[in-house]
C-alpha cells in the first residue's frame, strides 16, 4: 500500500506513521517527492485495516497498490526517476546513447571504438568483459583483462562504463570497474543475482528476459528496489517470437506502456532487437520518437572482423549516420542528444 501524506505533514507526523508500520512488520520505502511525501509499505495486507492510518494526523490516503510489482510502480513514485551516473542524468530531458562493441576483444579495439563513439555524441561506452555465449566453443570475453581495458577507455575519454555481469561470483570484481552493471536477457529472472546486485551502490541495467512478458521483466526491476538499490534502468532488446528474419522482435510498445506503468527509465537496444546493422538505424530513431530515454548500440571498428555479434554491429560511419538521425528526432520531441 502506499500512504499519501498532506503537503503540510511535518517531519513528527512522517515518523510517528513509520514507526506503526514498522512495529506493524511493515518494510518501508520512502519517496520524497517536491510537494509531497509518500510511503510505500510493504507487508501483510490483512493487517491495514487495524492500523487506521487514515485516522493519523498528517495522512491524506491511505491507497493499496494493484500491481504485483509496487516500488517499481507509477502509483508509488508518480515523478519519473532520473538515474544519475556520475554528472549524466538517464531519464532526464537528454537521451543518452551508450555505445560500443559487443565484447572487448583487444586494448586497441576498444580504445579505437571509445574514441569513434565518443566524438559521434555517445556518453557511455558499452563492452562485455564476460560474455554469456550461446555455444562454450565461443570467445567467452577477456575477464578482468577486458574490464581495465574499459577503465582505461574511461580514463582517457570521460565515458561511463556499463558492462555485463553474470554471476554472484564475479559481481564484486564487475563493480570494481563498472559504472552500471548490466544484467543480461539471460539473467533478468536469476533472482539470486537480482538480490545480490540490489546490495551494491551502483546502477543497474535490466535487460527484458528474451521471453519476460512486461509485468515479468517489472517484477525483476522490484527484486532490485525491494532489496534497496532505485538506480534500476530498463532496457527493452527485442523478445522471442515466430518471427526468425530477425534475431528478435523488437517490442517498441513497451517503451510506452512502461512508462505508463513504471517511473523508471527505459532504454532500447535495437542492435540484439534485430541483429542485422541495416536495420539498427530506423529502429534507433524509432524508439526515441517512442518515448526511449535512451539507446544501447553496438559498434565495431571493424564489424566483418568481431569475435561477437558481428552481424548487427554498426560500422563508424554508419553509427555517425545514426547518431544524426537521433538527434534530428529527440530535438523535434523536446529532447536532446
Ligand atoms: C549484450 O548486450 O552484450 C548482450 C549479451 O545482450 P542481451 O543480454 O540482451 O542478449
Ligand atoms: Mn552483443
Amino acid at each position: 500500500m502506499i500512504v499519501v501524506m498532506s503537503r503540510r505533514a511535518d517531519e513528527d507526523k512522517i515518523n510517528a506513521v513509520l514507526e506503526r508500520l514498522k512495529k506493524a512488520g511493515f518494510q518501508i520505502h520512502l519517496s520524497r517527492g517536491v510537494e509531497r511525501t509518500i510511503i510505500g509499505a510493504i507487508g501483510d495486507k490483512t493487517r491495514m485495516g487495524d492500523l487506521a492510518l487514515e485516522a493519523m494526523p498528517g495522512v491524506e490516503n491511505v491507497v493499496p497498490i494493484l500491481q504485483p510489482y509496487k516500488l517499481a510502480s507509477r502509483a508509488f513514485k508518480e515523478q519519473d526517476t532520473v538515474v544519475k551516473v556520475g554528472d549524466l542524468e538517464i531519464g532526464g530531458k537528454q537521451i543518452h546513447v551508450m555505445a560500443g562493441p559487443c565484447a572487448v576483444e583487444s586494448r586497441e579495439q576498444l580504445l579505437e571504438s571509445a574514441e569513434m563513439v565518443k566524438a559521434a555524441g555517445a556518453t557511455l561506452l558499452r563492452g562485455g568483459a564476460f560474455k554469456p555465449r550461446t555455444s562454450p566453443y565461443s570467445f567467452q570475453g577477456l575477464e578482468e583483462k577486458g574490464l581495465q581495458y574499459l577503465a582505461e577507455a574511461r580514463e582517457k575519454t570521460g565515458l561511463k562504463i556499463v558492462t555485463e555481469v553474470m554471476d554472484a561470483g564475479t559481481l564484486p570484481l564487475v563493480a570494481e570497474y563498472a559504472d552500471i552493471l548490466q544484467i543480461g536477457t539471460r539473467n533478468m529472472q536469476n533472482f539470486f543475482l537480482l538480490r545480490e546486485v540490489a546490495k551494491v551502490d551502483k546502477p543497474v541495467l535490466l535487460k527484458r528476459g528474451a521471453s519476460a512478458t512486461i509485468e515479468e521483466w517489472l517484477m525483476a526491476a522490484e527484486y532490485i528496489m525491494a532489496g534497496g538499490n532505485y538506480n534500476v534502468i530498463l532496457c527493452e532488446r527485442g523478445i522471442r517470437t515466430y518471427e526468425t528474419f530477425t534475431r528478435n522482435t523488437l517490442d517498441l510498445s513497451a517503451v510506452p506502456v512502461v512508462k505508463h506503468l513504471s517511473h523508471l527509465p527505459v532504454i532500447v537496444d535495437p542492435s540484439h532487437a534485430i541483429g542485422k546493422w541495416r536495420f539498427v538505424p530506423p529502429m534507433a530513431v524509432a524508439a526515441v520518437a517512442a518515448g526511449a530515454d535512451g539507446l544501447l548500440i553496438e559498434v565495431h571498428p571493424n564489424p566483418s572482423e568481431a569475435l561477437c555479434d558481428g552481424p548487427q554491429s554498426l560500422t563508424p560511419e554508419n553509427f555517425q549516420s545514426l547518431m544524426k538521425d537521433v538527434r534530428a528526432v529527440a530535438e523535434a520531441i523536446g529532447r536532446r542528444l
